[in-house]
């Protein structure tokens, strides 16, 4: 079985004093030992997040560079990371497909920068509103899965997130059948381009809306193995949301 993943995105959200309030609080929460815990603080706090965070959760960035080194202001590397503890990042999120440009190749260039570097990676996809009215979701979905396949040779370090882009911060969060479908989709996408075993075995994770309340049916899906969490992440209910599969 396929252990039950949650992630936290704070996105561009936080200061040292908020961030350490939410930390204490995962800290004293009693969380679901059954399920993975990953929160991604914006990275100037990645190193506060990681020295007082307790109760097994780890810790991810929220991008990385491709390059090992050098002169790329303004960016940080795989090896960088692992200096500094951190062993997760998120990559291809939306927001930075959309609003930084980053390309399906840029993206997969990184994934694969990444797992080699022995960074383990939440790899986002999902469409957007106009591409889900034009019947084209789980088009856009293989896309996005064929560019990163085609980089990468283990998927043994990477969870998959389905953010569709009309549900992340809109309060309009996928129907529990919209959701397992494209997860559905993608397993099947897995299994006919990669293999079985990585097809069993890789968590999809729901991303977009999720909160307190409907987080529980979503988890009950066959194919929805957690959830990446966004501004919920922020707020106390994180911990009913980690604990939904219980
Ligand atoms: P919200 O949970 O705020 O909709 O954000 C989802 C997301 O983008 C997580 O990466």
């Amino acid at each position: 079985a396929r252990k039950f993943f949650v992630g936290g995105n704070f996105k561009m959200n936080g200061t040292i004093e908020s961030i350490k309030s939410i930390v204490k609080g995962l800290n004293e929460a009693q969380l679901d030992s059954n399920a993975e815990v990953v929160i991604a603080p914006p990275a100037l706090y990645l190193l506060l997040v990681r020295e007082h965070l307790k109760n097994g959760i780890q810790v991810a960035a929220q991008n990385v560079f491709d390059k090992p080194n050098g002169a790329f202001t303004g960016e940080i590397s795989v090896s960088q990371l692992k200096d500094s503890g951190i062993n997760w990042s998120i990559l291809g999120h939306s927001e930075r497909r959309t609003i930084l440009g980053e390309s399906d190749e840029v993206v997969a260039s990184k994934t694969k920068v990444a797992t080699e570097g022995g960074v383990s990676v939440i790899w986002c996809c999902g469409e957007s509103l106009e591409e889900r009215e034009a019947g084209k979701t789980v088009d856009v979905v293989e896309r996005q899965l064929a560019a990163v396949s085609a980089k990468i040779g283990d998927w043994k370090n990477v969870v998959i997130a389905y953010e569709p882009i009309w549900a992340i911060g809109t309060g309009k969060v996928a129907t529990t059948q919209q959701a397992q479908d494209v997860h559905a989709a993608i397993r099947k996408w897995l299994k006919a381009n990669v293999s079985d075993k990585v097809a069993e075995e890789t968590r999809i994770l729901y991303g977009g809306s999720v909160n307190g309340k409907n987080c529980k049916e979503l988890a009950k899906q066959e194919d929805i193995d957690g959830f990446l969490v966004g501004g919920a992440s922020l707020k106390p209910e994180f911990v009913d949301i980690i604990n939904a599969n219980q």
